[in-house]
């Protein structure tokens, strides 16, 4: 018992630190999406690991499978969740079960899911009637893995679990999974949330470029819903405690879920219990309490793509264009930051063609992109192109962090065949971006 309190504040300050985790701050073809600004109260629910044709545990209800169980519930308060799906884990073998109420309950050096030993109630593989009902009822699937294999090692959380470790290992995984789903149900993934969210693969790739690889966006949620953490007080708690931090958040502020993403599991929490089952009604009878309504990822980023930019922006409707035609004009943390000095490395990234794969080429390569550029800088892709059109300075420096100015800018315009702005001086971003519109649309 105390162990799992320990392991309760342990937890909740491990998944404050993977919900919030820390996003370098470079522009990048992929965004991790945690939220988006909107006024209007809309919020998306993100169930992940299932789907899930065990019961619910305890099962009061007596409902055939904890994933039918939630799509019931989600059907009653015409909500829209979004569910971050596995493919099958009964590969992951051979493997121990671990110990419950430890990281390890469901395997200890793989993930099982539903259960260990169960991978086959589990997986979008073996549970096409599950997946066709969230199809039918109009929720989202999202990419959670195949086998739910970690990308990189994590020491700190996950140290004896086996890992992809490689960039072409992670995109084979995601790729099994994208073909599944678009064989079997018709249905084209369009985004992701890494197992555990573990971003840094060991051969200096990251979950943002195996996304880009697969044409994805990284899902990440800004709320916890509280259902994955055993509590030493037991079920009851476990259910009550998934709503009452999202209740006391809405009786501070009524706005303040405006355009986030809440965390759940379409699973089981390490002390193999399903609080979902339960807190999920509670939840919604919260939210829509407060008006709110609840609907997909992909529907959420309707409202605005960006967690920093809505349509009261004049640039708006620009930055959306620029984000449909795949240009890179956004921050890997979602944000686009008007306001803040546009550097040489991110002018370059905007205009390049293909950066990010040239990027993976010069990790495999092991080759640096410039002089003061190594491969897995996140600029070397786009100073790779640059390099290769003679736009580098004669020192062979990119200077990827010094602010960008007219004078590159003409340059990257001379090399691409457009007239050149014949301005000098340093550039805004809202200049870089209005210039960007102008020569690609
Ligand atoms: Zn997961």
């Amino acid at each position: 018992m105390t162990f799992l309190i320990g392991l309760a504040k342990r937890g909740k300050r491990i998944i404050k630190r993977l919900l919030k985790r820390y996003t370098k701050v470079y522009l990048s073809q992929v965004r991790r999406i945690e939220r988006v600004k909107t006024a209007e109260r809309v919020v998306a629910m993100t169930f992940d690991d299932g789907p899930c044709a065990e019961p619910p545990s305890p099962d009061a209800g007596g409902a055939a499978s904890l994933t039918g169980r939630i799509l019931d519930k989600l059907a009653e308060f015409g909500a829209r969740g979004t569910f971050n799906v596995v493919g099958d884990t009964s590969e992951n073998y051979p493997d121990e079960k671990g110990a419950d109420g430890t990281p390890y309950w469901s395997g200890t050096r793989f993930d099982h899911y539903p259960s260990f030993g169960a991978d086959a109630l589990g997986g979008a593989k073996n549970q096409p009637e599950l997946i066709r009902r969230m199809l039918a009822e109009g929720h989202e699937i999202s990419s959670h893995g195949y086998r739910h294999i970690i990308f990189g090692e994590s020491k700190s959380v996950y140290g004896k679990r086996e890992s992809l470790g490689a960039f072409d290992a992670a995109v084979a995984d995601l790729q099994r999974l994208h073909g599944l789903m678009e064989r079997e149900y018709g249905c084209t993934l369009t985004l992701h949330r890494p197992p555990h969210y573990v971003d840094k693969l060991a051969d200096g790739t990251t979950s943002y470029d195996v996304c880009e690889k697969l044409g994805y966006q990284y899902v990440g949620a800004s709320f916890d819903g509280c259902d994955w953490l055993p509590l030493a007080a037991g079920y009851e708690a476990e259910v009550r405690h998934t709503r009452s931090g999202l209740a006391a958040l809405l009786e501070r502020d009524p706005d303040a879920l405006c355009g986030q993403i809440i965390f759940s599991k379409d699973g089981f929490n390490m002390a193999h219990r399903s609080p979902v089952a339960d807190g999920l009604a509670l939840q919604l009878e919260t939210l829509s309490r407060y008006g709110y309504r609840v609907v997909t990822v992909t529907e959420l980023l309707r409202f605005s793509p960006l967690a920093d930019l809505d349509a009261s922006d004049a640039l708006f409707g620009t930055v959306c264009e620029l984000l449909n035609a795949g240009r890179t004009v956004a921050f890997a943390d979602n944000t686009i930051r008007l306001a803040q000095t546009l550097t040489r490395g991110e002018l370059l990234l905007m205009f390049a063609e293909d950066a990010a794969a040239r990027r993976v080429a010069l990790i495999k390569s092991g080759k640096r992109a410039a002089h003061d550029v190594p491969a897995t800088h996140p600029y070397s892709g786009a100073v790779g192109w640059a390099a290769g059109r003679g736009l580098l300075p004669r020192d062979g420096r990119a200077r990827p962090g010094k602010p960008a100015d007219y004078a590159l800018l003409d340059r990257i315009l001379a090399a691409r065949g457009n007239p050149p702005t014949g301005k000098s001086g340093r550039l805004s971003r809202a200049a870089a971006l209005t210039v960007l519109s102008s020569v690609t649309a």
